[in-house]
């Protein structure tokens, strides 16, 4: 997971830039870059680990601009390095890319590529050379949009896009498939992020966008398209006091998230009184075999719910990490039960161990905190947990809140 971001607007888009991508530091912090037009000319600044670092490189050169983009990394393809930071150019720095997902044809479209030199190991240098090398020289608004709706087609894979073209100096252009992208509207700017709590200040409404959605956006406008037609998506008032976050005078998110934990289980048991689990409790007991899935606390979450299902009902489950489960081949089918507990709601190796649980056929829940995320569209049952954005790594609240489900299920 990675988080994104980009502005165009009439306000110093690094500082806008900059304290975006600290509310998405959550989604990644190995590295952290930046990509940025400054009379007309495209360039870019990428720092190893946290954004404060990156912070520090960009404040030690003149960088003065109305339109970047920015992203933090979680690496999937390669190490955590500068080479592989975001943003990517491509070999001719005709395309600059960003990235949040996996595209897992890389392999086959690099060697579509002609006489494309790679410096980096991720998924994304390939996709900005294949762009390139789509374009053939026109770099031409229309010609980019075109080629955007062809490469939706050859594309395999998971990505939220920020894309800038040298040349195209008033405006970023972005894709989406499977990862989040959200667009903000405010006065005199606009802007798209993987999360709506990375909005800027002054952000009047947005507008979430759909898979195939391709675009840009430019300072007074922006365009969405899907398949080649121009579309319109709804947008909603935007109240930024209620989404901005912030530590509330605690030193880190994590001690502030930690206050929040009594909260998180109230709101979640509330959620859960006023629902009728009867249907989905009979799901659970007469599946053949349980599957509890998850990574890091996500996972220890599982290893109770297993220890209580066990003793309090005597039911067996079997615990596994999501990065094993797919290897390990389950007998996977109708009868089966599959239980995925993921904070996100997009942890990468979760969401492709339930695509192939739901492709063999058995009942897929998810327990998540964020309802619109990638494993809500994979699973058949939804158990949020309530315990609000939880941008500290180290979870509290929201393994609390996945607690209080669980040992819901088993108490009913
Ligand atoms: N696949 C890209 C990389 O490895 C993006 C990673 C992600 O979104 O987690 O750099």
């Amino acid at each position: 997971m990675c988080g994104i971001t980009a502005y165009v607007g009439n306000m110093q888009a690094k500082n806008i830039v900059l304290s975006s991508l600290k509310n998405l530091e959550y989604r990644g912090y190995d590295s952290a870059g930046i990509a940025y037009f400054q009379q007309d000319e495209l360039s870019v600044i990428k720092s190893v680990g946290q954004i404060k670092f990156l912070e520090e490189k960009i404040q030690s050169k003149t960088v003065d601009t109305n339109i970047a983009m920015g992203h933090t990394r979680w690496a999937t393809h390669g190490a955590a390095n500068e080479v592989n930071a975001h943003p990517h150019f491509s070999q001719n720095k005709n395309v600059c890319v960003i990235h949040n997902g996996i595209i897992e044809n890389a392999e086959n479209l690099k060697n579509l590529l002609h006489n494309k030199k790679l410096y980096s190991q991720t998924d994304t240098e390939v996709f900005a050379n294949v762009l390139e090398q789509k374009l053939q020289n026109n770099f031409l608004e229309e010609n980019v949009l075109k080629c955007l709706n062809e490469l939706t087609k050859e594309i395999k894979g998971s990505y939220a896009f920020g894309i800038m073209i040298n040349g195209i100096c008033d405006k970023i252009f972005f894709a989406k498939q499977k990862s989040p992208l959200v667009l903000g509207i405010g006065k005199n700017f606009n802007m798209f992020c993987s999360d709506q709590n990375a909005m800027i200040d002054g952000t009047q409404k947005i507008l979430f966008l759909s898979d195939g959605d391709y675009g840009f956006i430019e300072k007074n406008s922006f365009k969405i398209f899907s398949q080649g037609k121009e579309i319109k998506r709804k947008c909603f008032a935007f109240d930024n006091k209620k989404m901005c976050i912030n530590k509330n005078g605690n030193t880190t998110f994590m001690e502030k998230e930690i206050k929040e934990g009594s909260l998180a289980v109230f709101s979640t048991m509330k959620y859960l009184c006023e629902k009728n689990f009867n249907e989905l409790i009979e799901e659970i007991k007469k599946a053949k075999n349980i599957f509890v899935i998850g990574c890091g606390t996500a996972l220890n979450a599982g290893e109770i719910f297993r220890f209580i299902l066990e003793r309090d009902i005597k039911l067996f489950a079997s615990l596994d990490f999501a990065s094993e489960f797919r290897y390990k081949k389950p007998n996977l089918n109708k009868n089966c039960l599959c239980i995925f507990i993921s904070q996100s709601g997009e942890t990468a190796d979760t969401l492709a161990s339930a695509s192939l649980a739901k492709r063999r056929g058995a009942k897929c829940i998810a327990i998540t905190n964020v309802l619109d995320s990638k494993i809500t569209k994979i699973c058949s049952h939804i158990l949020p947990t309530c315990a609000g954005v939880e941008v500290s790594v180290a979870s509290t609240k929201a393994y609390m809140a996945q607690l209080t489900t669980l040992y819901y299920l088993v108490l009913l």
